[in-house]
């Protein structure tokens, strides 16, 4: 039994991972509460079902173009006209199997041996691993919870070097709901534009999860839309995450490059989803205002307890539906040696399932998510702060 080197060196996300733990556990009898997962639990909205069964009446049911059909990928390019100010031609637009394949599409596109991406940490989970299976070398820039887990500038302009290929962020942030502000992201470009060969992924999948003030497309910032692959898609946004659907937006020579890698992986992407992503990118923004208000009331129940825990210390994210409080109070060094041993402390006692930190780069923090209901929420917290509490007092 040998696998290969390049998947004996990446490992599960430690996201899927809690999942499956906790899908175990279940089936084992266990009472689990699954905050693990970035997953809403939201029903995705009525009129991308109604389209899902229009297209199961045909014509959909061949290979579809690599790259998506020219009137989804159309339907794409006047959404991001529409809601991000981007000017992209169909042929710009490539559909994936998830905003996953279209990171990891961009990711062999332009990554090899010798190459660096820089990643402000923390990161989205995949990020790393993604890099490493193009043979990259991921360069993480660290920033700290007082810095509202957003990594000052300097200290990303500080991490380029000659071999420095791509910087890669979420924002709103997988794992921890910052959301990058317009000065903050032109600061950024300003880097960018002392170093011609550098990209930009800006991961804007929870695009439409912000409470207070604006998104704003990196690739919407002068001279960045040569430089940009913006990357979405249909999971967070309409809860729709089954359905496997993501896109990207990129100057024409990634598009064509991102197609070539695909077309070698999974073709086309499912003919039935893309049909929905068209409904979707048709629909008013405006119709997702509720699941925002939703969330923002969880974030904040959330958040009260979590700063009742004594010694967890929390910031206030501006989106996405994730915390990512500090908890190195809990972190003993022998029972609880690190973020790991406390998931897994408080997933066996009291039977929660959170993420650990290390895999986001954030090793001493657990990424709570909170896209669930208020009441297993307030149950959770209170199941967390009775393990943390036999913790501290043995
Ligand atoms: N990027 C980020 C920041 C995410 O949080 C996720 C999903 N957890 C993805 C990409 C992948 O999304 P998809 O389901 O479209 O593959």
């Amino acid at each position: 039994m040998h696998v290969s080197p390049t998947v004996a060196a990446i490992t599960e996300p430690a996201t899927l991972l809690m999942a499956r733990r906790s899908r175990e556990l279940r089936a084992q009898g266990r009472d689990i509460i699954d905050l693990s997962l970035g997953e809403p639990d939201h029903d995705p909205p009525a009129f991308a079902l109604e389209a899902a069964h229009e297209a199961l009446r045909g014509p959909w049911h061949k290979y579809p173009p690599v790259n998506g059909y020219p009137d989804v990928r159309q339907a794409i390019a006047n959404k991001f006209k529409r809601d991000n100010g981007l000017d992209f031609t169909a042929e710009q637009i490539v559909v994936s199997t998830g905003a996953k394949q279209a990171l990891i599409n961009v990711v062999m596109s332009l990554i090899g041996p010798g190459d660096e991406v820089v990643i402000p940490a923390p990161f989205w989970v995949s990020y790393t691993e993604q890099v490493r299976l193009a043979g990259g070398t991921s360069v993480l820039v660290h920033s700290t919870l007082e810095e509202d887990w957003k990594t000052p500038i300097e200290r990303i302009a500080a991490a380029i070097t000659p071999r420095t290929r791509l910087i890669m962020f979420s924002s709103p942030c997988n794992p921890s709901g910052s959301v990058l502000t317009r000065t903050e992201l032109e600061a950024l470009a300003e880097v960018v534009r002392e170093h011609p060969n550098v990209y930009v992924v800006a991961d804007e999948i929870y695009e439409h999860i912000v409470f207070d003030g604006e998104h704003v497309s990196f690739a919407s910032l002068p001279g960045m839309a040569e430089r940009t692959i913006t990357v979405n898609g249909l999971s967070k946004a309409f809860a729709l995450t089954g359905w496997r659907l993501g896109y990207m937006g990129a100057p024409l020579w990634i598009a064509q490059a991102a197609t070539k890698v695909q077309g070698q992986f999974t073709s086309g992407t499912n003919t039935i989803a893309q049909r929905v992503a068209k409904a979707c990118m048709e629909a008013d923004p405006n119709l997702l205002a509720p699941m925002r208000a939703d969330l923002l009331r969880r974030r904040d129940l959330v958040l009260r307890e979590v700063k009742k825990i004594p010694g967890w210390r929390c910031n206030v994210p501006q989106g996405a539906f994730y915390l990512l409080p500090d908890v190195r109070s809990c972190i003993d060094g022998k029972v609880i040696k690190g973020s790991v041993d406390l998931s897994l402390y408080l997933l066996d006692t009291v039977g929660v399932s959170l993420v650990e930190g290390r895999s986001f780069g954030a090793e001493g923090t657990l990424r709570i998510s909170y896209a669930t209901s208020d009441d297993k929420l307030s149950e959770a917290m209170v199941r967390v702060a009775k393990g943390v509490a036999q913790l501290q007092h043995g």
